[in-house]
């Protein structure tokens, strides 16, 4: 058995990374310890730029080692057990990890396999997707080889991390079309499992309009479920009568079906729909009371992002402190998300909002017109924000 540790961070992506970065930077910090296996750490928003050939991927990726805190433990393997009742996790590698409080951050998990025939094929006859580091480099191929026929733009029917992710990409791909004077010969489609543009109406107006100007065509409430990839066909199923359709395909974009990791929704930290059970507003496990969650995996009701954690990460250090001290917990999250929904080469929609659906915005003009202020801060001031400032826990 490892030595105990007062507190065990489950997950050093953006949430576990900037919790671990908090707690080491108050006075007398605690003993932390994270357990996480990837060597690298991926900066996620950017993969909509590089799958549109704005960018190399290189740039999205860094050595996890760099952003581990000093005096932070480094545990690098994976947790394949949770045992709240027992204060410990297991490891791949065997060992039993015991915490006095336990911080979950693993994210959220792609389901390709949800998708009949997609196994083998992302990469191939024109199939892609901006949703991993290893497949983000073939929606740009696809762009480039595209000669005729439909693009089509999907998004599952369960939750997904970046909801406005599966469509920003499509207006990138309509302008490298049209820059590549291919557009004429193309169909862009965007199929989609939800009933409308976006969720909140203030952005939603604005994304109809591009949606319109662009000459996109909308297929909603329309789930993917399976691909004949070497025929170049996508099959969905209408979510609401149950009626299958098909369409023929030159490109086609998938945003994979996801859900909580498999060890989260095994374990009893779990909600009815797998996620870790937190309270929305403390952050703090429903039933184990020194276990907290934040990010893609929690059961937060908000938009997963990274903006979103954010504003979860300062809440969650505040709260598991008191509780350490005996305090009550004071610290309140109000469901703050972002998307900076890209709109094309140089247009950007900042969509910011809270668990009413109201929006919650940082400057002051109107956020939903489209600007090249905001493109500019997804480019360049967003990426700084991440890796100097919200990993190393200074905002
Ligand atoms: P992640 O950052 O995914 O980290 C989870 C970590 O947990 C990983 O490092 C993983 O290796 C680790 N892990 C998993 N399982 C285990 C285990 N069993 N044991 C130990 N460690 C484990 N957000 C925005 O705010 N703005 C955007 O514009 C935006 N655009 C996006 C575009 C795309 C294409 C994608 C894919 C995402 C986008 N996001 C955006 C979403 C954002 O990246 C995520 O919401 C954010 O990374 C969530 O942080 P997280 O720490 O919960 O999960």
């Amino acid at each position: 058995m490892t030595q105990p540790s007062a507190i065990v961070i489950v997950g050093g992506g953006c949430a576990g990374l900037s919790v671990a970065a908090r707690l080491r930077n108050v006075p007398n910090p605690p003993d932390v310890t994270l357990i996480e296996p990837s060597e690298f750490h991926y900066y996620q928003p950017l993969w909509t730029l590089v799958g549109a050939g704005a960018l190399d991927k290189q740039v999205t990726r860094r050595p996890q080692r760099d952003y581990i805190p000093d005096g932070v433990r480094w545990l690098k393997t994976r947790v394949t057990g949770f045992e709240p009742e027992h204060n410990a996790v297991v490891t791949e590698d065997g060992q039993r990890v015991v915490y006095q409080q336990l911080v979950v951050a693993t994210g959220i998990q792609l389901d390709w396999h949800k998708i009949q025939g997609l196994a083998g094929n992302l990469g191939k006859h024109g199939i892609c997707s901006n949703y991993s580091y290893e497949t983000v480099d073939f929606t740009h191929a696809a762009l480039q080889s595209f000669r005729a026929g439909n693009a089509v733009f999907t998004f599952p029917s369960t939750p997904v991390k970046c909801a406005g992710a599966p469509q920003k990409i499509m207006y990138l791909a309509d302008d490298v079309l049209r820059q590549r004077q291919v557009r004429d010969r193309a169909r862009v489609v965007y199929a989609a499992s939800t009933a409308a543009i976006f969720g909140i109406a203030k952005y939603a107006r604005t994304l109809s309009r591009v949606v319109e100007r662009r000459g996109i065509e909308t297929m909603f409430r329309h789930d993917l479920i399976a691909v004949d990839a070497a025929n170049q066909q996508a099959y969905f199923k209408h979510l609401d009568s149950g009626v299958e359709t098909t369409l023929a395909f030159e490109m086609l974009h998938v945003t994979p079906p996801q859900s909580a990791p498999d060890v989260v929704k095994r374990s009893s930290l779990a909600s009815a729909d797998g996620w870790v059970d937190v309270h929305k507003h403390t952050l703090q496990h429903v039933r184990f009371p020194n276990v907290f969650a934040l990010g893609d995996a929690s059961s937060l009701p908000t938009s997963r992002t990274g903006a979103a954690v954010r504003k979860q990460a300062p809440v969650l250090v505040d709260n598991l402190l008191a509780w350490r001290a005996g305090r009550p917990l004071e610290a309140s999250y109000d469901g703050y998300a972002s998307c900076p929904l890209v709109t094309g080469f140089g247009k950007l929609v900042l969509a910011e909002f809270d668990y009413t659906g109201n929006p919650q915005e940082s400057f002051p003009f109107d956020q939903s017109r489209e600007r090249l202020s905001m493109y500019l801060l997804k480019l360049h001031a967003l990426p700084e924000l991440y890796w100097n400032g919200m990993l190393r826990g200074r905002c």
